[in-house]
């Protein structure tokens, strides 16, 4: 198998109760693991076999873009998170938010609320350009800025399996939580690369 999936830098009930370990035991042990086995599957014996996954989302489509970008998105996803990690941005990536949205507090208020109003499966992503301006982007289902030439910073999961064990319909309290476990030393590593 090519593609092998990461195992997450922290314990499954170490983000409780913002993610509870039945959701990580579901959206990371059964969700993830099946995008990045189809993935695996679909690429066996093709033109996409030696491509990064960066590469394969560039470059596919259909049902191959789709498990790939949702394996790229899950473990990226995942990946920012941690029950210690650093409560704020600092630097030029709160500067940037600040120029931008006014202020830390109405960025993470228009973040929210873009999540809360994508119908549907999807994603809500904060990235730059190569000019260091921010974007927030509501993704449908599997979308992934990367195809728009941008760099993903961070991006909330929208579906609905990624909240409805722990909060059912009520997406919008999903999504004010999460901000209680995004470690921004991660998102500003992102920015600055
Ligand atoms: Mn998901």
């Amino acid at each position: 198998m090519k593609f092998t999936q990461p195992k997450l830098p922290y314990a499954q009930d170490a983000l409780a109760p913002v993610i509870s370990p039945l959701t990580i035991e579901y959206h990371y042990g059964k969700h993830e693991k099946a995008y990045i086995d189809m993935l695996n599957k679909l690429i066996e014996g093709t033109e996409f076999a030696d491509m990064s996954l960066e590469e394969i989302i560039v470059k596919s489509e259909g049902k191959l873009f789709n498990n790939a970008a949702q394996a790229w998105n899950h473990i990226f996803y995942f990946f920012q998170f941690s029950p210690d990690g650093i409560k704020e941005p600092s630097g030029e990536l709160r500067a940037a938010i600040e120029q931008q949205f006014g202020s830390l507090d109405e960025f993470k208020k228009k973040f929210e609320e873009a999540g809360a109003t994508l119908f549907g499966s999807g994603w809500v992503w904060l990235a730059a350009d190569s000019d260091n301006k921010l974007y927030i982007i509501q993704g449908k289902n599997a979308e992934n800025p990367m195809t728009q030439g941008l760099k993903p910073l961070m991006v909330f999961d929208v579906w609905e399996h990624a909240y409805y064990l722990d909060y059912q319909n009520l997406r919008a309290d999903y999504l004010h939580k999460l901000w209680d476990i995004v470690d921004w030393d991660v998102i500003e590593t992102r920015f600055r690369k």
